[in-house]
This record gives C-alpha cells, structure tokens and sequence, in this order.
C-alpha cells in the first residue's frame, strides 16, 4: 500500500459533496496599462477522489483558474466577483491561519517548472521532511521513514541516494517527481498540477503522467491537472473542462469531451490535434482574445464557422446535458 493513504479520509458521508467549487469566479488585474481580466465566470466542480483537466491555448485563464483556487493573486489582481469554496465553505472569507493550512493540508500544488519549483538550498529529504512535519506529524523520525517511502511510490530506485541530494543535481524527470512527493507529503484531499510535464521528453511524460495518476488515486485525493494538451490531460482526467477566454466553456465527461463535444471550440481543438489520425498538430485560424475586453457575448465568435446572429446578440445560455456535462454555447445541444 502506497504511504501516506491514511491522510485522506473519505467516507460514505463525505465522497459525495463537492470538495471545491468554483462559480462565476472573476479576476481583475490592474496594469500600468489598464485593467486586465483573466477569468470572466469561471464555473467548475471538483468531487473527492475524481480527476478532472482543464485545457485551452496559453492566455485562456488555466494557471489563473488554479491561482485563484488558492487565493495566489499575482501584483494588483484580486477576484472580483464569484465564490470558490471548499467543503462549503468561502475560500476567499478565510483569515491568514486558515488560509495557510488550506494551502498546504488541504490543497497542494505541483509547479510547472519543476527545479526552480524546489528550495535550491535544501536536500531532496529536507524538503520532503519538512512539507511532512509541517501539515502531519511533528516527528523527524516519521517524516525521514515516509520520506524514503514516498520515493520508492515513484519508482526510485535507491531513494538513499536521492535523498541526500540537491535540485541541481536532478534531471527534470527526476525533479518534478520529487515535487510530486513534496504534494503529496501534504497529504492533502486535492492536487493542483500547473502543466507539470511541459518540458520533458515524450517517455518521461508519460511515465510521470501515469505515475502521478496512480499515486493520487492511491491515496484517494482529487487532482485537478492543467495543460495545453488534450492528450496530456485525457491521459489522466475522468472528466475534462476546454477553457476559452477565462471561461470553462465545455465541461464533461472524458469520453463525450473526446468523440462528441459540442462547443465549436472545443471540436476545433480536438480537430487541430489530430488524435483520432496521428498527424501533425495543426493551429486553430484566428487570434485568442485580448483579456482586456469584458465579454458579454461569446467571446470565441470571431473565430468560429459556426457564428449565428443570435452570438452577436445575446449573452451566452448555460445548457446542462446530464451526467456534469455542461456546455456554453448558443448552438445548444445536438448540432452537426
Ligand atoms: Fe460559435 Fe455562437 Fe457558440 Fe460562440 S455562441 S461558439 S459564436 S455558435
């Protein structure tokens, strides 16, 4: 049994409330040139033990989306509107404490770029160790045991060995799976993971994808795993969200998201991916919007083959489809 699975209890009573919910989230960032708004309603639902991705190009409100799961504003940005709460509960009431063991007991983050996202000081154990006594069990002798544990979890050979040394001495593959570690000695019920394979070749990613699925639904957490790649993200999400202009415009099942989506977005990206044919990845005609517009209608329209009067009209209708599918788009279900 992986260590580390008694962190997260979810029992009978618990496994089907939503564990974080966001709705109509909204984020502000004032500039020296303006304001900018990175997420205009964002809606998203994350269940105890599911995974869910969220994908869409550069600029579309992914890393904002998990920045403001965690109430991490870069300068001058504040969420403006909406709520985003945890077991029920607002997130963005909580005091500095609260807020503290929310973020690294109840929700933990793994970082893009995996060296420069661990302590360049510090050995591979120390950190481990620390992140271990600070949101489990104050005790050196504990943490220095599951430190090795959680190393062998990820497929370490002689975890001894890497236990003893320092970031720079990692590959990236290597790195981001001692960060994976670090996450999970948290023992936290959610795993937030920003683009955690950019970077790596093909086989590392892979391997590290799969290795952080199996870990995570080990110990019965939820991940919310972010990326540009639609085939990064199928590989580990139950459920998947397309992310356009700081909206989940299609959110639903890994399945219909992958062979039937709805949102004229979201079939272009399956289309500019080639995953049915294995051709090159194409790019989808068209610019993404400048954020530093308010979208009151649908904000892909310029962009899209399918555009009716009614687009450039009319606020965007929410349609839910059953079974969490949900979809934002004036065609509605059931088009060609
Ligand atoms: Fe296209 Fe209209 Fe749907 Fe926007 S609302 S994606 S313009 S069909």
């Amino acid at each position: 049994m992986p260590v580390g699975t008694e962190g997260v209890s979810i029992n009978s009573d618990t496994a089907n409330e939503t564990l974080l919910s966001l709705s109509g989230v909204e984020v502000t960032i004032n500039t020296i040139s303006g304001p900018v708004h990175p997420l205009q309603g964002v809606d998203l639902d994350v269940f105890p033990g599911e995974t869910v991705g969220l994908v869409g190009e550069s600029g579309s409100g992914k890393s904002m989306t998990l920045r403001s799961i965690l109430r991490l504003m870069p300068p001058g940005g504040a969420i403006t509107g909406g709520a985003v709460k945890w077991l029920g509960n607002s997130v963005l009431n909580l005091d500095a404490d609260e807020l503290q063991s929310y973020r690294g007991s109840q929700v933990a983050m793994i970082y893009q770029n995996p060296v420069s996202a661990l302590d360049p000081m510090l050995s591979v154990e120390r950190q481990i160790v620390d992140a271990f006594k600070a949101n489990r069990e104050n005790s050196d002798g504990v943490a220095e045991e599951y430190a090795r544990d959680v190393l062998r979890d990820l497929e370490f050979g002689n975890p001894d060995v890497i236990l003893k040394r320092y970031p720079h001495q990692l590959s990236g593959g290597m790195a981001q799976r001692v960060n994976i570690a670090l996450a999970l000695a948290c023992g936290p019920s959610l795993i937030l993971a920003d683009e955690p394979t950019t970077g790596l070749d093909m086989t590392t990613q892979i391997r590290v994808l799969d290795l952080l699925e199996r870990q995570v639904s080990a110990r019965n957490a939820a991940l919310l795993f972010i990326s540009h790649d639609l085939r990064a993200v199928s590989r580990v999400a139950r459920n998947i969200g397309i992310m356009y202009a700081g909206q989940v415009v299609e959110f639903g099942p890994r399945e219909r998201i992958l062979t039937n989506p709805s949102h004229p977005y979201a079939r272009a990206l399956l289309e500019c991916m080639n995953l049915r044919t294995g051709e090159r990845p194409r790019s989808i005609p068209g610019l993404v919007p400048q954020m530093t517009e308010e979208y009151n209608l649908c904000a892909f329209r310029n962009r899209c083959s399918s555009r009716m009067a009614v687009c450039d009209e009319q606020p965007l209708p929410v349609h839910n489809l059953g079974e969490r599918h949900r979809l934002l788009c004036h065609l509605g279900p059931g088009h060609d």
